[in-house]
This record gives structure tokens, sequence and C-alpha cells, in this order.
């Protein structure tokens, strides 16, 4: 047998998750953190790691690093939590639930992060996007009447969203959640910027579930997202999760981090003013339209956003090109928030290419 006959048509006609080779200075693309850990925290963190038994399993429940997550994230008592391998994982348990319920349908607004359509199709589970408004915002009625009509077992809304940075209005996902027969699951990922959470209204809803990642917070590469629900949903969930998915190295360094709390505030307070810095001066530029964030990255619009981004690539500045997506995307850019040197170099650059 082929790999051809092997496959899924739809598998076959896929790209892989594309990321781009790139050896440029200015890596603006992933909603990474810009900083550095200080020196005295990088040898306290090595030291730390020599506790690593790397000839043992680590522990499947991780309980000093939940209980980390716990403090830091202010879980309520009440609820649960289980561990993935970065968030995206936990959208893939989330979804393997669905596998071989023939009417389960997955919802979500869009344009939104794509690895909730990306995962429901590798498992051939129907998904549904409800298409935002020009302003990017909810629409209630769309998004009411696709629930009436599709009844989704899981509907995803990230809270702020990516790629557009805003808010939605908590109003709005309230009545999603109080209308929808399944679950809604509140993506987090950028709670570290955004000063708005659904954590508190977890009570108040019982098909409510919370997700989270460390990876915008600064811990990108270690892969580490939470899931935070009644825990009645998430013993069911953690029957899907593979035992050993957060390794020691990960559980060991994510909760020295969560001790250094402090260096983490600092790092994406300074990355919230450098947003209201960068936002005002993208304004500024003409032939740019920028829209609001309330996460570490900003979404904006240019005559021609496919020559902007290889101009910039070949300065050595790398952004997202979302104008390939099409619809309200259109023609626009997303540049992740960096140090105030990497910004002033992607500003500068750009308004040279914009000739002003
Ligand atoms: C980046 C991102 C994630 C994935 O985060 P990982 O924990 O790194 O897998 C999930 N949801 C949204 C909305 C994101 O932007």
């Amino acid at each position: 047998m082929t790999p051809e006959q092997f496959f899924r048509p739809d598998i076959l006609a896929a790209s892989a998750y594309h990321v781009p080779a790139f050896e440029g200075p200015i890596k603006l693309d992933a909603m990474e953190n810009p900083y550095p850990w200080p020196a005295e925290m990088v040898d306290a963190w090595l030291d730390h790691l020599r506790r690593a038994r790397p000839n043992r399993y680590p522990d499947p429940q991780a309980p000093a690093l939940k209980a980390a997550l716990r403090r830091f994230a202010a879980i309520p008592d009440r609820a649960e939590l289980l561990l993935g391998n970065g968030s995206d994982e936990i959208i893939l348990i989330l979804l393997t639930a669905l596998v071989g319920q023939p009417d389960a349908k997955v919802m979500a607004p869009e344009p939104t992060f794509v690895m909730y359509r990306e995962i429901a199709r590798w498992l051939d589970i129907p998904f549904v996007g409800v298409p935002l408004r020009a302003d990017f915002g909810l629409d209630p009625d769309a998004m009411l009447a696709a629930v009436e009509r599709h009844r989704p077992r899981i509907v995803f809304i990230a809270y702020p969203n990516n790629p557009t940075g805003n808010l939605f209005d908590a109003d709005v996902i309230e009545a999603v959640i109080a209308r929808t027969p399944g679950l809604v699951v509140v993506d987090e990922a950028y709670a570290p910027f955004a000063q708005a959470s659904f954590m508190e209204r977890l009570d108040d809803h019982g098909n409510l579930l919370i997700l989270r990642t460390l990876s915008k917070l600064g811990l990108a590469g270690l892969r580490l997202g939470y899931l935070v629900g009644a825990p009645a949903w998430l013993t069911q969930f953690d029957k899907l999760r593979l035992p050993y998915n957060i390794n020691i190295l990960t559980q060991l360094s994510t909760e020295f981090a969560l001790r250094h709390e402090a260096v983490f505030r600092r790092q994406t307070d300074e990355i919230r003013r450098q947003r209201e810095t960068l936002f005002q001066e993208l304004g500024r530029i003409p032939g740019v339209e920028v829209f609001p964030s309330a996460a570490n990255f900003l979404l904006f619009r240019v005559a021609d956003a496919g020559t902007v981004f290889q101009r910039l690539k070949e300065q050595g500045i790398l952004i997202k090109n979302l104008d390939p997506a099409g619809g309200l995307l259109r023609n626009c850019l997303r540049v992740t928030v960096g140090t105030p040197s990497e910004n002033q170099r992607f500003l500068s650059a750009l308004r040279t290419i914009l000739g002003s």
C-alpha cells in the first residue's frame, strides 16, 4: 500500500503546519515573550533541575505543578485541573471525546485560532465556523442561531481572540454559554495581557471550561497548557490524556518559573505598555488601519499585505501574513509586541516600505 492509498484524501490534500525557517534577527510572528530570564534565575533554575531523574517516568498527576498553577491563576478550589503538552494538546483531548459520536459538532466564531478547525478536521468531526462582524465582534444573532441549529457539543471562544486581538462582549459569551447544549471552552491563552477572564464565572455555569497556557506568558518552549473546570467533566477528559504527557523537565521548570512570578508580571506589564506605544505609532502611519488588542500582538490592515510582509522579511523582520486566510483578514498582518528596540526597527522599516 502506498501513502496515497493509506491516507484520507483530505489529509493528503492538506499542507503540514508551516513554521517558516527564519534566520533574521527580529522574530515577531509567534506571540513569544521577547525577554530572557535574569542570569541569577537561570543559575537557580539549572540547580533546581538537578533533582530530575530522567530514568524514571514523570509523576502523571504533577501535584507540585498543579498546586503552583492554582496559586498563580487563582483557580477556584472547587475546580479541577488537567495539564496538557501545550493547550494545543488539550484541544486534541477535548475533540477526541467526540470521535465516534456521529451527531457531534464543534463550533467557533471565525476568524479565530486555526487549531480548533484543524484538529476537528483530523478527527473528522464536523466544524461550524460562525463569521464575526466586520469589527471582529461576536455577532450575537448569528452565534445564537447557529447554536440552536447545530446544537454543538463544544464551542471554542478565544478570549481575547487570535488573530484579531479583541475581547468579545462578555454578555454575548454568557448568552452562548447559557444556550449551548454542550460545553463552552473559553480559551484564555492571552490572559497575562488581558485583565479580563471567565475564571470567576466557572461556578455559575456547569458547561464552562477555561483553557490556559504558559506559552504567551514566556514559557513557549516548555509546552504547558491547562484546562480548568468542574471535576465531573475533567475526570472524564483525563481518561483521554496520555499518562506521561508532561515530562519531568517541564514539570520542574514551570513549577520553578511560577515561584518567580514577579519576573513574569514585570515582563508582561512591560509588553502591555509597549503594546500601547506600538498601537499609537502604527495608527499614525498613513495607510495603516490598526485594531485594538488585549493580547501581546496587534492586527493591522494595509493596502497590500503580501508585499509589506515580503519586504519586512527581506529586512530580517518576520511577522504573520494573514491575507491568505481571506475574508475579514484580507490584507491583514499580525505583529507580536517585541522589545522597544525591535518594535522601533519594525516601525521604521514599515514606514519606509509604505513611503511615509
Ligand atoms: C497560542 C494559542 C494557543 C496554543 O498555545 P500552546 O499552549 O502553545 O499550544 C491556544 N489558543 C490560542 C487562542 C492561542 O493563540
